[in-house]
């Protein structure tokens, strides 16, 4: 029997096993925590999927133009194809597995607007679609848990990669977060569903879970990762006494408008700027517009959603309302509520083919830690859709697997404390530098200074091997992004360079970062 590894338990990770699973593999699904504490849960807006049940004469067709016109041409054009047919079937698997998304007085699951899509396409569960999502794969998983076909194991966070001395990937090793022992896990494939690399930017939006030494440290293990310099800005974030917290696109889907006063007027600029899709145009768009319009935060930039109603803003935006009134103690049916940019996802990532294997053989990705389906900026509600997506595919080609060699363990870790700086104060000195150089608008001079401030960083943190290892491989990521950053000469989706502002045709392909020899190589 073939056995497969799935590291990481969000959404990605439980549809890889649930998948692999049913077609027969022997799966060992590891992650720190259960998937309930998994970033997934927090998504709220929905997931996209040409359902056309709302009379707009939608299409599988326009949801991939929609994709590929917001990932501006960068995104890979046969994972989106694939991924934009399989949409409608993966909304009606999640349904027969118990997602309880909302529904149309027809019974049909109901469809919301979101940005960059010309047509109402997202399904959502109130504003609790990945709580729900995630609660009807957890089922489906334990079902088989019990079956003893998905073996489960909890607390294990990631060390390195195991490789077949024919060099094909077979394993995991991992160190168990309460006890400190460490562990190897050696099977037939490897899948690799971890999230985005959220730590490197600090407290941003998603979850501190996803500390990004899995993505760094399968760089350093000869995994290409591509387009780092990609980094998503959710144009409506607040801040709270805690983190910034996001309120959701759905707002704006709903009919939520962005403005700023002039002269003692509100300003509605979007419908000034783009009267076709204005609020709801993709956010890259919508996000440079809020920190132009705001002269770079330094304005306040207000979204409105006093004129939507009761039933709208308490039932459809629910945490939305909840944020608000509870966080702000702001009423958001009579006042409006200010809002900036925020680093929230990651488009780039480990590179994978449409068939979501990577550069190594037996090894795959799927999910936010993968880089294949968004190019330049992702759409709302297409991140859910390509976890779901990712895991189907990853698993459905990991079965077909086979190790030939023998597994190599390396030999004995050393887990004494080493250095003598402080591990918090370092990670707050790398991410304010990731901040500051790789904004909402870079150049050259800027992504410069930057990289000469990680380089120089003294990273000897106070820490054991984890942590230890877990700052030296945020500097390399850190330096691999940055470096991407500085040779894409030209303005695209996320990335927009102050001193290239064009987009330039010679540079529509993806930026690949490599580790060779203990130097990063960026083509
Ligand atoms: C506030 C918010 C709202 C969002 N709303 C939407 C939305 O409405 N629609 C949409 O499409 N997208 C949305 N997103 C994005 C979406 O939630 C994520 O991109 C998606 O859930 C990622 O799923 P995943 O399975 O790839 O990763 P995750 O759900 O992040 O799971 C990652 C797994 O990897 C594990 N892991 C992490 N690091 C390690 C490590 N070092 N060792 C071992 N395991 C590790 C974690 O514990 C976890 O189990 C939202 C994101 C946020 C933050």
């Amino acid at each position: 029997m073939v056995e497969v590894i799935v590291l990481g338990s969000g959404i990605a990770g439980l549809t890889a096993s649930i998948h692999a699973s049913d077609n027969g593999a022997e799966v060992s699904l590891i992650s720190p925590d259960y998937s309930e504490r998994s970033q997934s849960v927090m998504a709220m807006g929905g997931i996209n999927a040409a359902l056309n049940t709302k009379g707009e004469n939608d299409s599988v067709n326009q949801h991939f133009t929609d994709t590929i016109n917001g990932g501006c041409n960068l995104n890979n054009k046969k994972a989106v194809e694939m991924l934009t047919r399989d949409a409608p079937e993966i909304i009606d698997w999640l349904s027969r597995l118990g997602t309880s998304f909302t529904r149309d007085d027809a019974g049909n699951v109901d469809l919301r607007n979101f940005g960059g899509q010309k047509k109402k396409r997202t399904a959502y569960a109130g504003s609790r679609t990945g709580k729900q999502i995630v609660s009807a794969l957890v089922n489906a998983c334990r079902k088989r848990e019990s079956e003893g076909k998905i073996k489960r194991f909890v607390g294990y966070r990631f060390l390195s990669l195991i490789f077949t001395d024919e060099n094909e990937c077979c394993g995991v090793r991992c160190i168990h977060e309460d006890t400190g022992k460490v562990k190897s896990f050696t099977g037939d494939a490897v899948i690799i569903a971890t999230g985005g690399y959220n730590q490197l930017f600090g407290k941003i939006l998603g979850s501190v879970q996803n500390d990004g030494f899995v993505t760094a440290k399968l760089f350093t293990q000869g995994v290409e990762l591509a387009n780092l310099e990609m980094v998503q800005y959710h144009p409506t974030t607040v801040a709270t006494s805690q983190k910034r917290m996001l309120i959701t696109e759905a707002a704006r889907g709903e009919g939520g408008r962005l403005f700023v006063e002039r002269d003692g007027q509100r300003h509605y600029f979007m419908k000034e700027m783009y009267p076709e899709l204005a609020d709801l145009m993709p956010r890259d768009v919508v996000s440079r517009s809020i920190y132009n319009v705001s002269d770079g935060g330094k304005k306040e930039v207000f979204l409105d959603l006093t004129h939507l109603g009761e039933d709208t803003v308490k039932v459809k935006l629910d945490e939305v309302y909840e944020i608000a009134t509870r966080y702000l103690n702001i009423n958001p049916l009579e006042s409006p509520i200010p809002v900036f940019p925020a680093v929230h996802y990651f488009m780039g990532g480990i590179l994978t083919d449409e068939n979501h294997k990577t550069n190594i053989k037996g090894l795959y990705a799927a999910g936010e830690c993968s880089c294949q389906y968004h190019g330049a900026n992702r759409l709302g509600g297409n991140s859910l859709l390509g976890a779901v997506h990712g895991g189907l595919v990853a698993a459905r080609n990991a079965v077909l697997e086979s190790v030939k060699g023998n597994p190599i363990i390396d030999d004995e870790l050393s887990f004494s404390v080493c250095g003598d700086k402080s591990l918090s104060r370092t990670l707050d000195e790398i991410s304010e530098i990731m901040n500051e150089s790789m904004g909402i608008y870079r150049n050259e001079d800027g992504l410069k200074k930057g990289l000469e401030r990680l380089e120089n960083l003294n990273t000897d943190v106070n820490a054991k091997y984890y942590d230890y290892q877990k700052v030296q491989l945020l500097k390399l990521l850190g330096k691999a992004s940055i470096l991407s950053a500085l040779s894409r000469k030209e303005s695209r989706g996320a990335h927009q360079r102050s001193d290239y502002p064009q987009s330039d045709e010679n540079y529509e392909k993806p930026t690949l970062a490599r580790y060779e020899n203990g130097e990063i190589v960026i083509t």
